[in-house]
């Protein structure tokens, strides 16, 4: 099959910035800061390995989340999904993730604390984002078509539970080739958490979907 072109960059949306080397753990990535125009946000990209070759790319579309990423909340399951995503393309070698500024499914951290505040008397993570007037999901994935055209990436094999995630890349003319499963981290503060996403959001978290570590 012949590889796919690169995008075009929409480079109304931001500007890249600089790039450095960032160990971790599983690689050594490069660590790529772009700025957002609009808002003035700084996003990021981790790259690893040679992904101009037009060939699909394993990619993590990441939404920042600063309790659980960094602070270790056991509230959700996004440290463990950042974490599952990184030692994914490390074992390949090869891969994309992008790290978008977009705190709380777009909410924001403030506002993410005072959803949590509702859930703690009894609303659910959608039903809390729509009493302080905010819809479900207020993120916005166009970022990604700017940013991966910038790498020269055109197809992916994303790494998400998410099906609105895929319809959305699409949307942006970003071809999703296939859709690699990310292993879950249920406990006993994110169950109902997990649930309500599976309920309501539409996230496909049946044991089925749950791949082996390091299967592909
Ligand atoms: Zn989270």
């Amino acid at each position: 099959m012949p590889a796919m072109p690169p995008l075009p960059a929409n480079d109304q949306l931001l500007d890249y910035v600089t790039s450095c080397a960032l160990p971790t753990p599983w690689a050594q990535f490069t660590l790529h800061a772009f700025v957002e125009h609009s808002t003035g946000k700084e996003h990021l990209a981790m790259v690893l390995g040679d992904v101009k070759d037009g060939e699909p790319v394993l990619a993590r579309v990441h939404s920042e989340c600063l309790t659980g990423d960094v602070l270790f909340s056991q509230r959700c399951d996004c440290g463990a999904q950042l974490e599952g995503a990184l030692q994914r393309i490390a074992e390949e070698g090869r891969g994309v993730l992008l790290y978008l500024r977009q705190e709380g499914r777009g909410i924001g951290l403030l506002n993410k604390i005072r959803a949590y505040r509702l859930q703690e008397a009894g609303a659910d993570t959608v039903e809390a984002n729509l009493q302080l007037g905010f819809h479900a999901d207020a993120r916005n994935y166009e970022l990604c078509q700017p940013m991966l055209a910038h790498f020269g990436v055109r197809s992916l094999r994303l790494m998400t539970n998410n099906p609105r995630k895929i319809a959305a890349l699409t949307r942006l003319g970003i071809d999703v080739a296939d859709r690699v499963p990310l292993l879950v981290n249920r406990n006993a503060f994110n169950n109902s958490y997990l649930d309500t996403k599976q309920a309501k959001l539409g996230h496909m978290m049946t044991p089925a979907t749950v791949a082996e570590p390091g299967a592909t």
